[in-house]
């Protein structure tokens, strides 16, 4: 090969690669910041006030996927574990407030999708959601609700967190952290597709600058959402860049909605990172830790993972 044509390649190797390289959505997004407030001295005092929301947890849809993909299989508390395929669920999680309406972490499964329909994923990515066991959609989730969806919050914006948008009213608030939509990889060149409707007539998500929020205890980030302490959102980067962990007042005790920083019991219990699933494993340690540091700030905290509907145990002594 002369000089020439290996130039001619090299251009065109780049030209492929760069095009390749993409996000998976071009969904517009605009920064919310957090009106400045004083920091909490405790999570405790946090956590005071007169609301409590009411949580109602639901499984949208059963899936079984790899544990390499849920836990870091290369941490020495991992190595035991089989290479096998464990079952998980996609949960809806409903918090209801008393005056600002219903709420939402994360979407489940569309009716369509449960239908049999497609819910607006193409190929080659419906391989993939082929073989999940869809058991309530967000429609009939939403349907049985005595108020509105006012908001949707979102723990990240992976593919098995937002399959229920085709259910959510058009000019619903859609809530992110910040940088959710900004990784690239040229895997997002077929995720481009399905993005594109699931998103299809929804505003723009308004992404969360809880970097701008306050320090709580051991947790960096926090922003008091409704501003009565009901419902925290707390920066968990690392299995994404702008993941989210909503801590909420509720009812039943202080409750952690602990996202994909941590997939499973088995995960927060030995504080072990998910595996192939995360972008930024040293990142999603220090988060889960952070997150960790809440059950010795809050006795009687439930912790709810991003892929199992019963509450995690507490965490082993290290
Ligand atoms: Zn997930």
């Amino acid at each position: 090969m002369d000089m020439k044509t290996t130039n001619r390649l090299t251009v065109v190797v780049s030209a492929v690669l760069a095009l390749g390289a993409c996000t998976f959505t071009t969904h517009p997004t605009r920064p919310e910041r957090p009106t400045a407030m004083k920091a909490p001295v405790s999570w405790a005092e946090a956590l005071q006030g007169p609301v409590a929301l009411e949580w109602e947890p639901v499984v949208s849809a059963r899936w079984k996927v790899e544990r390499a993909g849920l836990v870091n299989l290369e941490r020495p508390e991992a190595k035991a574990l089989p290479r096998d395929e464990v079952d998980i669920v996609l949960p809806i999680h409903v918090l209801r407030h008393p005056t600002r309406g219903t709420f939402i972490i994360d979407t489940g499964v569309s009716q369509s999708l449960a239908d049999g329909q497609g819910g607006g994923v193409t190929w080659p990515v419906s391989t993939f959601t082929a073989t999940m066991k869809p058991e309530t959609s967000l429609e009939a989730v939403l349907a049985r609700q005595p108020a509105p969806l006012s908001g949707v919050l979102f723990t990240h914006l992976h593919l098995d967190h937002v399959l229920g948008l085709p259910d959510v009213p058009k000019g619903t608030p859609l809530y992110t952290g910040p940088g959710e939509t900004t990784p690239t990889s040229f895997q997002n060149l077929f995720l481009r597709g399905t993005y594109a409707n699931l998103f299809a007539g929804q505003q723009p998500t308004t992404e969360l600058d809880v970097s701008a929020g306050v320090r709580i205890g051991e947790v960096e980030h926090a922003i008091d959402f409704f501003g009565d302490g009901s419902l925290w959102v707390i920066a968990a980067p690392g299995h994404t860049p702008g993941s989210l962990a909503f801590l909420a007042r509720t009812a039943n005790g202080p409750v952690l909605f602990a996202g994909d920083t941590c997939h499973t019991r088995w995960g927060w219990e030995h504080q072990v990172e998910p595996g192939t699933f995360t972008g930024d494993h040293a990142q999603n340690r220090a988060s889960l830790a952070q997150l960790a540091s809440l059950t010795k700030a809050l006795p009687g905290l439930t912790v709810l993972t991003g892929h199992e509907i019963e509450p995690a145990p507490a965490v082993a002594e290290r």
